[in-house]
């Protein structure tokens, strides 16, 4: 059997898989919080799923989250229409994410 946590409609976690690296935290923490156990759990607050969720979903080195219908019709991958970059190639870096207060379990 496959345990998630995920209560966040669109984004889940496969606790099976997650061995708590905590990158996803680190990435994404409107998002992503940590357990006592170290494992991952999607905040109950976190908003539908952006960029940022997705990123934290490749960056996952056991692909233990699973994103599905991102619901805004963008996001899916496809980086935003804005011809704006560094200048040296690179799309923008998103905007750093305020850091919620340690959730509990
Ligand atoms: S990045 Fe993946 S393995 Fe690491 S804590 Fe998050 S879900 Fe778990």
């Amino acid at each position: 059997m496959t345990s998630t946590s995920g209560p966040t409609a669109g984004i889940r976690v496969d606790l099976d898989l997650c061995i708590g690296s905590g990158i996803c935290v680190a990435t994404a923490p409107r998002y992503f919080g940590q357990t006592p156990d170290g494992r991952a759990r999607v905040r109950p607050q976190a908003p539908p799923p952006n960029e940022l969720a997705e990123d934290a979903a490749a960056l996952c080195p056991v692909e233990a989250i699973l994103i599905s219908g991102s619901g805004s019709g963008s996001g899916s991958g496809s980086p935003s229409p804005s011809p704006s970059g560094n200048g040296n190639g690179n799309p923008s870096p998103s905007p750093p994410a305020p850091i919620p207060p340690s959730i509990g379990p």
